[in-house]
Order: C-alpha cells, then sequence, then structure tokens
C-alpha cells in the first residue's frame, strides 16, 4: 500500500488487537479468508437488483432463469450471481430458513427493511426496551423509524425474563403488526415458544432480531426462532457469527419475482422483504462484502464452529461466576448466553464508565451499559457490559477467564494508580501474544 498514513494506522489497529483481548460481546476477529474476500475487486462491481429464482423447484428455475437469469440492472454479473447465490443458500441451511436476503449493508438496515416490508406508516410495533436490553433500531426515539411507526415498548421483569405478560397485554391492546424479540444487552434465553402463541392469536409478524446470537443459533447452543414458528429472523453478520461486517434477513415463505409487487400476506414475506430492501431502503449491494459473508457462512457450518458456540457459552458462565466471586454483581445473576451485565453502581458504588476507562489503561475492552431501571444517563450509566465471543476465537478457554476476572478487579481496584495499570496492561499484552489473532495464521 502506498497510503503511508492509512497503512501506518492499519499496522497500530493490528497491534491493539494483537496487544490486547476484546470483551466487547458485539465484536469479533474475522479469519483471513473473510479478510481476503472483503478485500478484494468485487468492490468494484454494481449489482443492484437480485440473482434471480435460486430457490424455486429445479424445473421451475431452469424456465425462469431462461426467461430472466438474473433481476440485475447492470451487465457482466455471472459472478457476482453465483456468489450472492451460494450467500443465500449457505445462509437458508444455516438457519432452515426459505429464504435470504444477504444485501443488508448493517444490522440495522435489516430492521428497518423488514418494518418497510410489512408496516405502513403509523403502525404498531411491539419491541424491548432499550434500557432493559433492546436496540436502538427497536423503536428509540431518536431513530428515524420511531417516527414513522409506533413502537410500544415492553420491559424484563424482576428475575430477569422477557416480561411476557405484559407482552400478551400491549398485543391485546395494540393488536400490533409485527411482535419483536431482540436484545442487544440481555444475557437470558427468550422463550420463543410464549411469543409466538400471542403473537399468532393477533395474527402479528412474528419477527427475531438475533443480532447478537446469531453465532449461538447457528453452532446449536441457542435456540432457533424458526423452530417456534416465527416468521422473520434478522442479524448482523460481524458478531458472534464472525463474518465481516453486515447484515442479513432470513425468512420462511414462498420466494417469488421481486420485479412482481405481491399482496401482503405472511406466505409472501420473503418476496416483500427483497423489495424493501432493494429498491425500498437501499441501492447497490456491497458484493466484496457478500463475498465475505459467503466464507463466513461456510466457516459457520463447519464442525468446528458448533464447538467455538458451545465454548463461547460455557467461557460466559465460567468468567460470570468468576466475577461474582469478586464481588461484581451481574444483572439477572449470570448468563445463558454470551453476554454478561454487571451492575458496577450496586457492586461498588461507582459508574460504569469508570471500570471501562481503567480497562482500557489494560487492553481489556469492554463497555459502560444501562441496566434495567437505570436510574444514570446513557453516557455514564451504571453498568458495565461483556461478552466472551472475541476471546474465545482468540483460543481462551474456561480457565483463562479467572485469569480475566482478576485483572478486571485489580484494575478496578487500582484505577487511579497509573503505575499499577501500566504494569497490568504489560501483563495482558504478554498473555494476549500467545493467542494470535486468525487473520495472522
Ligand atoms: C448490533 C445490533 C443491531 C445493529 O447492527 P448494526 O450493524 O450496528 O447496524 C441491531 N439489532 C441488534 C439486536 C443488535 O445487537
Amino acid at each position: 500500500m502506498n497510503d503511508e498514513a492509512i497503512l501506518g494506522l492499519i499496522k497500530a489497529e493490528e497491534n491493539r488487537q494483537r496487544d490486547g483481548l476484546e470483551l466487547i460481546p458485539s465484536e469479533n476477529y474475522v479469519s483471513h479468508d473473510v479478510l481476503a474476500a472483503m478485500g478484494s475487486v468485487f468492490t468494484n462491481k454494481y449489482s443492484e437488483g437480485f440473482p434471480s429464482f435460486s430457490e424455486l423447484d429445479a424445473d421451475e428455475r431452469e424456465i425462469a432463469e431462461k426467461i430472466m437469469p438474473s433481476f440485475r440492472y447492470y451487465g457482466g454479473q455471472e459472478n457476482t450471481n453465483r456468489v450472492e447465490r451460494l450467500a443465500i443458500s449457505r445462509a437458508c441451511k444455516l438457519f432452515k430458513a426459505d429464504h435470504a436476503n444477504v444485501q443488508p449493508h448493517s444490522g440495522a438496515q435489516a430492521n428497518n427493511a423488514v418494518y418497510f416490508a410489512w408496516c405502513e406508516t403509523g403502525d404498531t410495533i411491539l419491541g424491548l426496551d432499550l434500557g432493559h436490553g433492546g436496540h436502538l433500531t427497536h423503536g428509540a426515539p431518536v431513530t428515524q423509524s420511531a417516527q414513522v411507526y409506533n413502537f410500544v415498548r415492553y420491559k424484563t421483569t424482576e428475575n430477569g425474563d422477557l416480561d411476557y405478560d405484559e407482552i400478551a397485554r400491549l398485543a391485546k391492546k395494540h393488536r400490533p403488526k409485527i411482535i419483536l424479540v431482540g436484545f442487544s444487552a440481555y444475557p437470558k434465553v427468550p422463550d420463543f415458544a410464549r411469543v409466538a402463541e400471542i403473537g399468532r392469536e393477533y395474527g402479528s409478524l412474528l419477527m427475531a432480531d438475533m443480532a447478537h446470537v446469531a453465532g449461538l443459533i447457528a453452532g446449536g447452543a441457542h435456540p432457533n426462532p424458526f423452530d417456534f414458528g416465527f416468521h422473520v429472523m434478522t442479524t448482523t453478520t460481524h458478531k458472534t457469527l464472525r463474518g465481516p461486517r453486515g447484515g442479513l434477513i432470513l425468512s420462511r415463505g414462498k420466494v417469488g419475482n421481486p420485479l412482481k409487487k405481491p399482496t401482503k400476506t405472511l406466505e409472501n414475506i420473503p418476496t416483500l422483504i427483497d423489495r424493501a430492501v432493494f429498491p425500498g431502503t437501499q441501492g447497490g449491494p456491497l458484493m466484496h462484502v457478500i463475498a465475505a459473508k459467503a466464507v463466513a457462512f461456510h466457516e459457520a457450518l463447519q464442525p468446528e464452529f458448533k464447538k467455538y458456540a458451545e465454548q463461547i457459552v460455557k467461557n460466559a458462565k465460567r468468567l460470570a461466576k468468576e466475577l461474582t466471586a469478586r464481588g461484581f454483581e451481574l444483572v439477572f445473576s449470570g448468563t445463558e448466553n454470551h453476554l454478561i451485565l454487571v451492575d458496577m453502581m450496586k457492586s461498588f458504588g461507582i459508574d460504569g464508565k469508570e471500570l471501562e476507562m481503567a480497562l482500557d489503561k489494560i487492553g481489556l475492552n469492554l463497555n459502560a451499559n444501562a441496566i434495567p431501571n437505570d436510574t444514570l444517563p446513557a453516557f455514564r450509566p451504571s453498568g458495565v457490559r461483556l461478552g466472551t465471543p472475541a476471546i474465545t476465537t482468540r483460543g481462551l478457554l474456561e480457565k483463562d477467564m479467572v485469569r480475566i476476572a482478576e485483572w478486571m478487579r485489580l484494575a478496578l481496584e487500582n484505577r487511579k494508580n497509573d503505575q499499577k495499570l501500566e504494569k497490568l496492561r504489560a501483563e495482558v499484552r504478554e498473555f494476549s501474544h500467545r493467542f494470535p489473532l486468525p487473520s495472522d495464521n
């Protein structure tokens, strides 16, 4: 690379990642192959549209492809079509879906496309409150979608379950077009069957935003919402799924011609979604990223990925235990997935930002996060959120969680002692170097 300034920063970022351990639960380290696909010449290609009826029956497909080999607006698509079809079929296999739209540029784009596919302006969507672990895109007032749709938020109960009685009550009252189950800071496994039952009663579209746990679902370490009658699942591809930054929409239903507007029925959801992604909410797909998604899906279909997903959960449970033993009080007293929430105010009388900043200085990264019914402001909330997807990719096992919990305790204790923090940083660096980044291999 000739751009010295950028090259220098790439090298610096590689070193930052090698020198520390990533505990932010929404981050991960991709493989060399995923990086290579992302850095490929597919970035040069415009391919607005879709790669034809790849999911139709074989004979139907033959006819369809004769008439129109692909629904693209530009020529030169023989390779992009194959890449996108591969990404779609691998995603469908991985998540037991009838259809996959692999084009969303991000998780937020994926969610917006689903809302746009199924709702009219002003329609009601039920989602988990941001302060109780939901995501910004689930109707936080600062978002564009909150201005278009009527979001009604449910919360979690005292013992950390989604408040299913409240979901039932709100569904009865508002007859929501969509009931959305999804979270960014929630350490339990939702009762999908219970939500599905409520949704069926009111004819709501059942949507799961599994951005955080998609990799666990792919690896069989978390239930798959499709097994409980959910119609749509959105996800990011860069969190536990360990692919490039991007979004993905999976659905059940009949895959049809995206050029023809179908009637709004649950059966037509796959086609409604395709049209809502393009031309509804996006322009040209990022084909280099779609190539990298295809690589990541292939990796997630391998038997080793199942072990990876299981190890993420084992590590999280062990880390939760070690932290508890050191006085960190966990929200909902533990974890059932990859994610841990600590109530720093209750544990030590400090806010989450203070621990985040101390840990930054020693090379452990996590983020300050609101806890349910937090009384502190969003930029200095009471809790911290951490998780094990990235460190499990590095190769850390349960026994290593002891060390991480101990470093967290020491950083907390010495947060005003820069000399001591410097010493801890050297220890973390030395330890981290034993676990190379996957892209170094
Ligand atoms: C991360 C996340 C998103 C958003 O993904 P981006 O790619 O950052 O837009 C959406 N929903 C949930 C539940 C998430 O955790």
